[in-house]
């Protein structure tokens, strides 16, 4: 057994509560103050000195007992605004407010880490840093921490998200596309005022945003190829004041994905025009209010590719590594992968029926079988001695 799954093994207690510490505490993207200063905390705790970056983010180094390069592992740590339906003891303790997407497991499994490299400093040559990333949901963090340095100097970073999908004790390593350009756009609707027993008085904005959510679908079945993954999804729609009264305004929310950087430039134009066009077909107003790009795709390198399989083989044994289809899910690691080259994202499997943790991401029933925190965190250790041994 390779010392860092032994030591990660002897401190998954501490992995466990500290990630059962955060489940209980969920903080908004760009907000996760609680959650920073207990980072700091356990880091001045091992000895470290870490220091507060991009609001809510941290980093630390760790230096190996000789010279030589830099490695970043990055680990994000925002909550979302779910509510919890499991009925844990550690269940959240902010309602409808939730871990559901296992970045509570990200930063404890960091920490975790943290004390795996500083019981085997003897194998770290060269330096360590640990990204403790906040407001990964909104597309936030990876940018702000690049853009206040913490990339500068690092030959090569590496990430892990846990899956659900996957079965605890596997992890996906697969060079190519792992997730998708993701994008945030909002749309506003102005009709007229009416009362909803005389709709021809009044114009209505909320039907005029029926019309416009389900046009919209044709951007995706007919103006692209479809050959190329593409999802155009309208997941918040607000309208309207009272059951009799005509909504007078509208306004809708979405995202647009793909791993096409082309297509991805290409879409905005055409919600536009047929946003506008159906408003005018409705006597509406239409206006777009943003439209944000939050991450561009996640690819991941042959060679980075190869290095975390055999790291995964010597943690977790050869039947460990499998290798999925890529995830119409966004994820800004990419900026980082983007700004260092040798980056390379791993999903750790955390799917366990037995422990009912198999449940989609960003669902209010998401838990993480917790065996697969012990793995991140050797995965985490190892692969970055490997990195630095070369
Ligand atoms: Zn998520
Ligand atoms: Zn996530």
């Amino acid at each position: 057994m390779e010392k860092t799954y032994q030591v990660a093994r002897e401190n998954a207690e501490y992995i466990t509560a500290m990630r059962r510490d955060f489940h209980m505490h969920p903080e908004p993207s760009k907000e996760e103050f609680r959650t920073c200063e207990r980072i700091v905390e356990e880091l001045r705790g091992m000895g470290l000195e870490p220091r507060v970056v991009a609001v809510t983010g941290v980093v630390c180094d760790i230096r190996g007992d000789r010279p030589g390069k830099t490695i970043g592992l990055r680990a994000d740590h925002d909550a979302l605004s779910v509510q919890e339906l499991n009925e844990v003891p550690y269940k959240s303790k902010l309602d409808g407010m939730m871990h559901a997407c296992g970045h509570d497991g990200h930063a404890a499994s960091l920490l975790g880490a943290a004390r795996v490299l500083l019981a085997c400093r003897d194998q770290i040559r060269g330096t360590v840093r640990l990204l403790f990333q906040p407001g990964e949901e909104i597309g936030y963090g990876a940018k702000a921490m690049i853009k206040e340095g913490c990339l500068e100097g690092v030959d090569a970073t590496f990430a892990i998200h846990l899956a659900s999908g996957i079965p605890t004790g596997q992890v996906d390593v697969a060079a190519g596309p792992k997730s998708a350009a993701a994008s945030m756009f909002g749309y506003r609707l102005v009709g007229g005022p009416g009362h909803g027993a005389s709709p021809h008085q009044g114009v209505d904005a909320g039907l005029c945003m029926s019309a416009c959510v389900l046009n919209l679908q044709s951007v995706v079945s007919r103006e692209f190829d479809p050959m190329e993954p593409l999802v155009l999804t309208v997941g918040k729609l607000n309208s309207g004041t009272r059951w009799n009264v005509i909504a007078s305004e509208a306004t809708f929310e979405g995202t647009v994905r793909t791993y096409n950087p082309k297509t991805f430039k290409k879409v905005p134009e055409a919600m536009d025009r047929i946003v506008n066009e159906t408003a005018a077909a409705y006597r509406c107003q239409a206006e777009r209010l943003f439209y944000e790009e939050l991450t561009v795709p996640v690819v991941n390198p042959e060679q980075a590719t190869a290095r975390a399989r055999r790291t995964v083989e010597k943690l977790l044994g050869e039947s460990a590594v499998v290798s999925r289809p890529a995830s119409a899910g966004g994820e800004d690691y990419s900026f980082m992968m983007e700004a260092v080259a040798d980056s390379i994202l791993c999903n750790m499997g955390s799917g366990n029926p037995d422990k009912d943790s198999c449940h989609p991401h960003h669902s209010g029933r998401f838990d993480i079988d917790e065996e697969a925190l012990v793995n991140s965190a050797a995965m985490y250790a190892q692969y970055s001695i490997d990195f630095l041994s070369e």
